[in-house]
């Protein structure tokens, strides 16, 4: 489905800022590539006995901040392009969030959903086995990611203990709850969506009541930003595609009036598929794939996978359309932004929208430090602040050097992360 291969596409959105800031040769070399990758095999006993051999990787592309940071994501076409690229937006992420983290990402090429319980468990075990020496709460914290789920990160931070001989909960975050995990992180990166889409249409002078949305995904990100896109913001979500595991294709389910998320996560499976008899049976229309994409919205929302709004499809964006929030990583390719900069929609890039998980990450690190858990309340407050704060660091950006909202955020994480190289006396 990708048109770009997403690294090139995350050098390009880097090369385009660094010579808008004049960047010097030495710290655009630093800040291309990642400065450690590892890549590795993963050998794995099934259950009936016989071995496979995954291929894992580690990405940590800069760490000037503070610890890595980022996901570890199981994908059947996991490419350590794509990983590479997670983890040099996860840098830019961080700094914009304004948390003391860096950049880095893992991943396994694997179908999650064809593996039992018992097979899942040994294969994160085995991905620490490999990895360990290379992580920790001082050096690269991973996290959960597309396939990947907070029991899968208990048993991840279960192997880094037993191997270290120490219990460490602040070695990997998105743990569950009661596992050293944080209230909160599950809606996280939906909530985070929502808070920085709030900001926008605040920006812009659009009241929220009355838009309406709609979303590409409905997994962790997507089903929690419509929850409070409806709750906190009044905002309809006419529409969301995803993922159908059995055809092997994605579909549009919609109802103009409005899409209950609770009905429709209630018919949802644990990777994303939804039930379109019952779908149909509660009056949501199923669609082709693309046909999110043309709905008549204020608000639209790629929250599935990279490279999905291209040059080929960007046309059949409505005119209605006045703000992309990008919930997942690097949705829109350098082509659709041109698109979306000539027709003045705003676009809230992925290293701010979809910003809140990471922060909630940190939280959690900095709760596991502590031995001591916040509150719900506490933890939604903190992050709807850090994220408001994001938001407003990225449009002072915007309005003094008057560039595209993707460049401002690029500008306000690349200052932060060359400061800090000075700082340290890397540059
Ligand atoms: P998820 O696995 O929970 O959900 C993915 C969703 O995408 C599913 O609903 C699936 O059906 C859908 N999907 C997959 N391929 C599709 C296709 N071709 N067309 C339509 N839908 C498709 O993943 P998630 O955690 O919600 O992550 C979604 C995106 O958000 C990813 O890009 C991820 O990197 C990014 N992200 C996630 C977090 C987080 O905290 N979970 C944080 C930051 C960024």
């Amino acid at each position: 489905m990708a048109t770009i291969n997403p690294f090139q596409m995350a050098q390009q959105q880097f090369d385009e800022v660094a010579q808008q800031l004049e960047l010097s040769d030495n710290i655009t070399r630093i800040l291309r590539w990642p400065l450690r990758e590892f890549h590795f095999q993963i050998p794995v006993q099934m259950d009936d006995g016989s071995m496979e051999c995954f291929r894992g990787y580690r990405i940590q592309h800069n760490d000037a901040l503070g610890p890595c940071k980022g996901g570890i994501r199981f994908h059947p076409a996991e490419t350590v392009d794509t990983v590479r690229a997670l983890g040099t937006w996860m840098t830019w992420k961080c700094a914009v969030a304004d948390i003391p983290l860096g950049g880095g990402k893992g991943g396994v090429i694997v179908d999650p959903s064809g593996l039992s319980d018992a097979e899942k468990q040994r294969l994160c075990r085995g991905w620490i086995d490999q990895m360990w020496r290379n992580i920790g709460p001082r050096i690269d914290v991973p996290a959960p990611d597309v396939g990947t789920t907070p029991q899968m990160m208990g048993w991840m931070m279960d192997q880094y203990s037993k191997l270290i001989g120490s219990y460490t909960p602040g070695v990997i975050t998105g743990k569950p709850l009661g596992g050293g995990g944080s209230r909160g992180r599950t809606e996280a990166t939906g909530y985070g969506v929502v808070v920085t889409t709030r900001e926008a249409l605040k920006h812009l002078g659009i009241n929220p009541n009355g838009c309406s949305a709609s979303i590409q995904g409905f997994g962790n990100v997507a089903q929690y930003a419509a929850k409070f896109f409806k709750e906190s913001l009044g905002v309809r979500v006419v529409a969301v595609s995803c993922w159908d595991r059995k055809d092997k294709t994605s579909y549009t389910y919609s109802n103009d009036d409005g899409i209950d998320y609770a009905l429709l996560q209630s018919i949802t499976d644990q990777y994303g598929s939804i039930d379109k008899a019952k779908a149909r049976e509660h009056g949501i229309a199923i669609e082709p794939a693309d046909a999110w994409l043309s709905k008549e919205v204020e608000i639209l929302v790629p929250a599935a996978i990279e490279s999905v709004i291209t040059k080929e499809n960007v046309g059949q964006i409505k005119p209605t359309v006045k703000v992309v929030a990008e919930g997942a990583n690097g949705p829109c390719t350098p082509q659709a932004d041109e698109v979306f900069r000539k027709n003045n929609v705003f676009v809230i890039p992925d290293i701010l929208c979809n910003a809140g998980g990471v922060t909630c990450s940190y939280f959690e690190g900095v709760q596991n430090d502590m031995n001591y858990y916040w509150e719900l309340e506490e933890v939604m407050e903190r992050l709807d602040k850090k994220l408001t704060n994001a938001f407003a660091s990225v449009l002072t950006m915007l309005e003094r050097r008057k560039v595209y909202t993707r460049n401002a955020a690029y500008m306000v994480a690349i200052d932060r992360v060359v400061r800090a190289m000075e700082l340290r006396g890397w540059i």
